[in-house]
């Protein structure tokens, strides 16, 4: 915008100066672009079970009536296609509630060892399913972190059920929980979650943690996956002053990294 101004006792008509103003509306455009773009997606995803849904119920008023056996496995199907779109909504309301947290620091202090133990105790049916062994490794002392618990323990889920998903079955997922630093050499913890599987090219890394990113939709779909988990750890490790760091050599599998600023138990004790 250029606003012509003219200064005090000026004597003609004349602007003194042009005053020149920049504007950039490209964050907020990006900003929409991207909500526009998240509300098409998520349209999208409802869609497809919901349209599978009704494909199956119209079959059963017609063609299917007087097919009990038919009858059956259509129920079956319909009532994975609503336990799909059920999870959906819930990953949905979940994202959406941490980002309206995003600015209240969460101040619980948290043992990251107690959640790790919580998380594996919980995903035990789902790996030996996949005759995976979980192997842990955590310190002896406690490992503090300022956080939300119910967060931190969805954030490793997330990760260590993708582990078991898209890790080879009948390997190993390891998860290591260490002290580390961040490279301005501040105290941090480090869980990481590691699996053995087919991994991730190269090419698909910066993109995993986008809503609905999937490297293979329909193999993310048959193990009844959202394709908003990565998003989730990604925003939950950001309201916690962390980051996720990823690693992967295809053919040889993946590692997941939560970065977490650490506390010293004394830290905590004193405030
Ligand atoms: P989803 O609900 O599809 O599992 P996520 O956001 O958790 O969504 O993961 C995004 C995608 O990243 C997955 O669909 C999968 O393609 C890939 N991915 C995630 N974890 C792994 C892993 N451990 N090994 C290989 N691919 C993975």
């Amino acid at each position: 915008f250029v606003t012509p101004v003219k200064l005090a006792g000026g004597a003609d008509s004349r602007p003194d100066i042009l005053l020149l103003t920049f504007n950039d509306l490209t964050p907020l455009r990006r900003v929409e672009e991207m909500r526009a773009d998240f509300v098409a997606n998520a349209s999208h995803e409802l869609r497809t079970p919901l349209a599978a849904l009704l494909g199956f119920i119209e079959t059963l008023q017609g063609p299917a009536r007087s097919d009990a056996v038919a009858r059956e496995k259509f129920l079956g199907i319909m009532q994975a296609q609503a336990t799909r779109m059920a999870r959906l909504i819930d990953d949905l309301l979940s994202l959406s509630r941490i980002e309206l947290n995003a600015h209240l620091q969460p101040s619980t202090p948290v043992d990251l060892a107690v959640i790790v133990r919580q998380v594996v105790d919980g995903l035990q049916t789902l790996a030996r399913d996949r005759e995976v062994e979980i192997k842990v490794a955590t310190p002896e002392a406690p490992v503090i972190v300022l956080g939300d618990r119910d967060e931190l323990i969805r954030a490793l889920e997330n990760l260590v059920e993708n582990a078991l998903k898209y890790g080879a079955a009948g390997k190993r997922v390891d998860i290591t929980l260490a002290p580390g630093q961040t490279r301005a050499g501040a105290p941090e913890a480090r869980l990481s979650v590691r699996d053995y599987g087919p991994g991730i090219a190269p090419e698909h890394l910066p993109r995993l943690t986008e809503r609905f990113y999937r490297v293979d939709v329909a193999d993310s779909r048959q193990q009844g996956g959202t394709g908003l988990g990565l998003a989730l750890v990604k925003h939950v490790l950001n309201r916690h002053g962390g980051r996720l760091s990823i690693e992967s050599t295809l053919g040889q599998g993946a590692s997941f990294t939560m970065h977490l600023p650490l506390r010293t138990a004394e830290s905590v004790i004193g405030g």
